[in-house]
């Protein structure tokens, strides 16, 4: 009665077929009819749709797979009663009853388990959810990912995780958050696209994107990539070797370290992490308080999804969007600016070049290198690989190494993670019909100096074409030589307070930064030093002091008694600099050459250590030394 007053008959008959017990957890007709046949309902045969219309009225003893003989006895009575009744033509009737029944039961489809798990949370109680997914892109990506983890396996390495994302849409084409999630020993079942891993290097180009729009670098804005102190912090690189001067593109192209720390240091940790936030990086955001200049080296969490994501925005020339994952959530036309269309061009064009290191090693002609601007991450005790790419239509990020978060000594970004890129994008969209980027109109072409980078003075004689974006990148006149004024041998120099009125010359010196210094003479690398100053000149300098680099400021020493440890001393002094003085507490210490480390037993306390040159520069700093 309740139901006669509320539905219609095909309502209830609609609740009944969707209810309906079939043996086991089974109910409805269209589940069973997909469990027991492999099959929708509207493509079963005669036999199949009167045997699974009889289950019901006995689940137990009919129960299809157990019960196959009975089933079949019971359904050919229906047949034959169909007959009888004449509702179909004998033959019909007469194969039908021949048609053998060997119904096993199937295991449920389960596609994109990961997406599927993830969006059922996010939608409890929702019967259906339309994904963005392609399904036949996934399906061949899960198969790509599986069949190259299989091949992985014999390095001790067991997961990846994929994801695919249309730049135009926003749309999660594939999400593949495991190598096989059937695979409970390697831990099939975790989302390898929302765990929270090291990036590697993987957060550089938004650094350097970042830096553009800072003006503080351009292309070929060379940068030292020396050994360098960042209070405390020693960074080095992935293959510890320094190349001395490189330009920015180098410097990213290599995922150097040196460089990535200090443009970091220059536009501050803070920028940066407002970058990432703005970008929905949640981990980071968590982090925040905790985070230094190691975290653009990796000293900081992220997920595959969120790197993905922002690599999309370089792809969408800058435009940070979010992901679309269903059908519901409509794409939003506007987004947020990560970083300027010009930025993101410059970026873009140095991580499309092709010679450089993250290429795989193996890297051959079995797979096309497919055109796509991509940067590679390795993290630190190789725990993790990474490989992000994107052209014009696709961003695709990939993610190789153990859920269980042990390293693997031949895991690399270029070795491990770029190939299944590639193979990726060859089966994706090799060489988009969608093109290329074009320069943007606020992007321009400039001459500077090889050596600098900078804009060329009357002494620059090899200049080089340069981008740099209108208005914003820095026109800084180089500075790669100084003029000096010295006697006709060139054994003294002069400042415009000692000058003679005559007896000197003009001439130009490499104006070496201090650290370069430091790192020729310990390479043992030649160049050409300034003569000394005149000893007779009575002027005080005050720029350029020595830098001291060991110990760090602020820094605490334990010493033990019985066997007191040296502390070792350390500068970076000007070119021109022929001799250093150190003062403990003011006390005149030692006096040594400015490239030559000394060592000192320190006094016990609040210690002032005072570095002077030659000119009477000079730099203090503090540390306290304390009894173990
Ligand atoms: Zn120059
Ligand atoms: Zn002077």
């Amino acid at each position: 009665m309740q139901l006669e007053l509320h539905l219609s008959k095909d309502e209830i008959l609609q609740l009944y077929l969707n209810l309906v017990p079939y043996g086991g957890n089974i109910e409805g007709i269209k589940a069973a009819s997909l469990l027991y046949f492999g099959k929708p309902p509207e493509l079963l045969s005669l036999a199949e749709i009167t045997a699974l219309t009889i289950v019901p009225n006995r689940p137990s003893s009919l129960r299809p797979g157990t019960h196959n003989e009975a089933l079949k006895m019971a359904r050919n009575e229906w047949l034959l009663r169909f007959g009888k009744e004449g509702l179909f033509d004998q033959n019909i009737i007469t194969d039908a009853i021949h048609e053998p029944l060997n119904i096993k039961r199937l295991s449920p489809p389960r596609q994109a388990p990961h997406l599927s798990l993830r969006l059922q949370k996010d939608f409890p109680g929702q019967p259906v959810i339309q994904t963005m997914l392609k399904i036949q892109l996934q399906k061949q990506i899960e198969e790509q990912v599986k069949n190259y983890i299989n091949r992985m396996q014999s390095l001790n390495i067991h997961n990846a995780a994929v994801m695919v994302v249309n730049n135009e849409t926003m749309a999660v084409e594939a999400y593949v958050g495991s190598a096989d999630f059937n695979n409970p020993y390697d831990g099939g079942q975790v989302d390898g696209i929302r765990a929270i891993r090291s990036p590697g290097s993987t957060l550089k180009p938004l650094l350097y994107a970042t830096a553009f729009d800072k003006g503080i670098i351009t292309p070929k804005t060379v940068l030292n990539d020396v050994p360098g102190n960042f209070a405390g912090y020693e960074p080095e690189n992935f293959d510890q070797h320094f190349n001395g001067p490189v330009t920015t593109e180098f410097a990213l192209a290599n995922s150097l370290n040196i460089p990535a720390v200090k443009i970091l240091k220059e536009i501050s940790t803070p920028v940066l992490v407002g970058q990432l936030k703005k970008a929905g990086f949640q981990t980071i955001k968590k982090q925040e308080k905790d985070l230094g200049l190691s975290m653009i080296l990796g000293g900081c969490g992220v997920t595959l999804e969120e790197l993905t994501r922002l690599f999309a925005s370089f792809a969408n020339e800058g435009d940070f969007r979010q992901l679309n994952f269903t059908k519901k959530n409509q794409p939003t036309k506007k987004g947020t600016n990560i970083v300027s269309k010009e930025a993101s061009f410059l970026l873009t064009s140095i991580l499309t070049q092709v010679t450089r290191p993250d290429l795989p090693t193996n890297f051959d002609n079995t797979y096309h290198l497919p055109r796509i601007a991509w940067k590679t991450g390795t993290s630190y005790g190789k725990r993790d690989a990474w490989s992000i790419g994107y052209n014009k239509r696709y961003t695709v990020g990939v993610w190789v190494g153990n859920f269980s978060g042990e390293g693997v000594a031949e895991l690399s970004g270029a070795n491990t993670a770029t190939p299944l890129l590639f193979s990726i994008f060859n089966a994706l969209d090799y060489n988009s019909p969608k093109g290329w980027y074009q320069m943007p109109g606020n992007v321009a072409l400039r001459k500077v100096c090889a050596v600098s980078g900078d804009i060329p003075e009357d002494f620059c004689d090899h200049q080089i074409t340069d981008h740099y974006i209108i208005g914003v990148s820095a026109y800084r006149k180089c500075r790669h030589l100084k003029y000096v004024f010295t006697d006709h041998s060139a054994r003294i120099s002069y400042c415009t307070y000692c000058l003679p009125e005559t007896g000197f010359e003009k001439r130009t010196y490499p104006n070496l930064a201090p650290e370069l210094i430091a790192y020729y003479e310990q390479q043992k690398f030649p160049y050409q030093k300034l003569p000394p100053h005149n000893p007779k000149c009575e002027r005080v300098f005050y720029d350029g002091a020595p830098l001291i680099v060991s110990p760090n400021e602020g820094s605490e020493y334990y010493i033990r008694q019985e066997e007191p440890q040296q502390i070792q001393l350390a500068c970076q002094a000007a070119n021109d600099v022929q001799e250093v003085f150190w003062y403990i507490n003011d006390k005149l210490s030692k006096k040594s050459g400015p490239n030559e480390p000394i060592f000192i037993n320190p006094p016990l306390g609040r210690v002032k250590i005072s570095c002077s040159d030659d000119k009477g520069r000079n730099s203090d700093i503090w540390i306290s030394v304390r009894r173990m």
